[in-house]
């Protein structure tokens, strides 16, 4: 089993970043990016330093390089930033679940089965429900919906009979119907209860309609998940029984008939549980109340244990909100052995297990490559210091502070053009300075400043007041995407995703920056990434060059990323291209499917604008000035042209 890693250790990135340009190795980059640790055998930095692809964890040599996937959708003319989506990852990942489950049944000699679900809720996304179908077939992996719109897709969609469908979230009388319709056409159709309302209401139902219905009880846990989702659970939670209304669930029941209908007990105590103790403490919970029951004669067939399965996003293998100290062996092991145990002990048959684990079954497979477009520097733009006769004490103090800059005095520099800056303003307040003299000394302040930065690099021990120099002199990279479309948790609840450039990787980053995106919101930015402990405000990326794209991946945005995003400026969805391993082809891919991204006139539909109304509009007011003789009329119609090609357009910038 794997070491319980709670921090990761500090030197490691700092003896990554004083690696020198010269010595510097893929492995240099893997430890400030962490690409392996997070990647969980899919993702990590080729030999050629870009960041590698090995979409199947069954087939270790199948390799695709990134950057030739970017190259190729670039190639192919489709428009960044793109959502990449590989399906052999999904596969893989619904087969790893589905395996992992087998082979420790097998080696507890556990009785029951496994039939896991995918909750629909964490990507909708039809493309990703048909190839989790797929692929979950010979498992007979079902659906988890919880909603009405999603039971009617996963009807539609979860065809193999013997899979479950199991059915959260608060219930209507339509829900509940369509639940029992699943039943009329040989559907596994679980319903748990939620709240002890629905009982009622689908005793009644199932009664005028004579369909026995397949009913799952959800017990309110004591036990409290760990992360940021720890109110999933507990007496407070907003779903599930009390045991005293478990227990008169089971009476009521009973009193109708429909005791025998009773399969299925089940729990979620939140998502992206990063403590294996919280599931451990859940399932001795949940291993008791389930033995108790069948004891007092209630025919539960299936424990479902939830979702919450973690991905550790950071890779730092800890307890942090972003990570997991656990991996899915152990995971599953937690399940199967505790199960096992309690009912051995209570001489109780062992249940069939069911999981309804989603984030860990999307969040790899796909990922969003968009570009650096441009660099906002603290410093702006170089502006001529040239030195004249008779100038201003402060201008030639710092000219001289810059002069005599070197390793052994840049901390005094420091605090000196710290000083002499400020009394700039000053005087600038007193009109002692003019315009181009305070530019001068913005000039002359900001390049030492870089200097000392430099020096400080190779320095061991680093004061405290020089501390903030990295963070005075960190960019700001302008990257062509909106956090609110592509990143929504980075946003909302601090969540941190791996960002990592898609090339350079044999190279050293030498900017500390931050991501801004292409929002009109000063929230539309990342500055959570992954940091030494724990989070950092800033990450090592490469200069920007002039004759080269820097593409960088926003990475394990499979599950909830992909299909939270909202239109906030209007940006909508964005292109996606769907990327498929192939053996036998020279770069082992193929682009399978390229689905267009929310044009202009998309998103502006959605809002209720009519585009076509809108055009004519404008042809008006250009016709007028045509009229006018202010526009001639050939350029008047290019005009026009290229109104109406804007919004046939991608939302994003070109
Ligand atoms: C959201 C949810 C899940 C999925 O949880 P993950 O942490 O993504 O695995 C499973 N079951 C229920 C009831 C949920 O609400």
């Amino acid at each position: 089993m794997k070491v319980q890693q709670n921090t990761i250790t500090n030197t490691k990135t700092n003896s990554a970043t004083k690696d020198t340009t010269e010595n510097w190795s893929i492995d240099s980059s893997e430890n400030i990016y962490r690409v392996n640790r997070w990647g969980d055998g899919y993702f990590g930095i080729g030999e050629h330093g870009s960041i590698s692809v090995t979409p199947r964890y069954d087939q270790p040599d199948l390799s695709i390089n990134l950057q030739e996937v970017v190259d190729e959708i670039a190639a192919e003319g489709i428009d960044f930033p793109v959502v990449i989506r590989f399906h052999d990852i999904l596969r893989s990942q619904v087969e790893r679940l589905n395996r992992t489950f087998r082979k420790t049944i097998e080696e507890a000699d556990y009785e029951g089965r496994y039939f896991g679900v995918f909750p629909v809720k964490v990507n909708q996304m039809r493309e990703v429900i048909e190839e989790i179908v797929s692929a979950g077939k010979r498992f007979d992996y079902g659906l988890e919906a919880g909603s009405k719109p999603e039971l009617i897709a996963a009807l539609a969609y979860n065809t193999n009979k013997n899979s479950l469908t199991i059915l959260n979230g608060y219930k209507d009388e339509e829900y509940l119907k369509l639940a029992l319709l699943g039943q009329k056409i040989n559907r596994k159709t679980i319903i748990v209860i939620e709240k002890f309302s629905e009982l009622t209401s689908l005793i009644s139902l199932s009664k005028s309609l004579d369909i026995k219905p397949l009913i799952g009880l959800r017990v309110k846990m004591m036990v409290k998940g760990r992360g940021k989702w720890e109110n999933s659970s507990g007496e407070r939670a907003k779903f599930g029984l009390s045991i005293a209304e478990i227990l008169n669930a089971i009476d009521l029941l009973d009193q109708e008939g429909l005791k025998d209908t009773i399969k299925l007990l089940h729990f979620h105590i939140g998502s992206q549980l990063t403590d294996i103790r919280a599931i451990k403490e859940a399932v001795q919970e949940s291993s008791l109340i389930y033995t108790q029951l069948v004891k007092q004669g209630v025919p539960l067939e299936y424990v479902d244990v939830g979702g919450g399965l973690a991905v550790d996003y950071d890779g730092s293998q800890s307890t942090n909100d972003s990570s997991c100290n656990y991996n899915l062996e152990e995971y599953i092991a937690d399940i199967i052995y505790g199960f096992k145990q309690s009912c051995d002990l209570e001489s109780v048959p062992h249940p069939h297990i069911v999981s309804e684990s989603g984030r860990a079954m999307t969040a790899h497979h796909s990922c969003v490559v968009t570009k650096i477009i441009g660099e906002i520097q603290p410093s702006g733009k170089l502006y001529n210091t040239r030195k004249e006769t008779g100038e201003h004490i402060i201008v030639a103090n710092i000219r001289e502070i810059e002069d005599n800059l070197s390793v052994d005095n840049f901390q005094e520099s420091y605090n000196d053009v710290t000083q002499l800056k400020e009394q700039a303003m000053q005087a600038f307040k007193l009109s002692v300075l003019n315009l181009d003299e305070l530019a001068k000394i913005e000039t002359i302040y900001w390049r030492i400043l870089n200097q000392v930065g430099q020096l400080l690099q190779n320095e061991d021990f680093v004061p405290e007041e020089l501390k903030e120099i990295p963070e005075m002199l960190s960019s700001q990279y302008l990257a062509n995407f909106s956090v609110f479309q592509s990143a929504a948790d980075s946003w909302a609840i601090d969540q941190v995703l791996p960002i990592v450039p898609i090339s350079r990787l044999n190279e050293k980053p030498t900017k500390l920056c931050s991501l801004v995106d292409i929002t009109c919101d000063s929230d539309g930015k990342i500055d959570k990434f992954i940091g030494d402990d724990t989070v950092a405000q800033h990450i090592p990326l490469h200069t920007l060059k002039n004759s080269e794209d820097y593409y960088i991946g926003i990475f394990l945005t499979g599950a909830y990323q992909d299909v939270m995003g909202d239109m906030h400026n209007l940006f909508g969805r964005l292109n996606e291209v769907h990327i498929v391993s192939y053996d036998d082809d020279p770069k082992d891919f193929y682009i399978e499917e390229v689905v267009k991204g929310s044009s202009v006139k998309n998103v502006l539909s959605t809002m209720q604008y009519t585009p076509e109304i809108m055009a004519q509009i404008v042809k008006k007011e250009i016709d007028k000035q045509i009229q006018r003789g202010k526009i001639n009329p050939r350029e008047g119609v290019n005009w026009i042209d290229f109104y109406e090609n804007c919004l046939d357009g991608y939302t994003y910038l070109k």
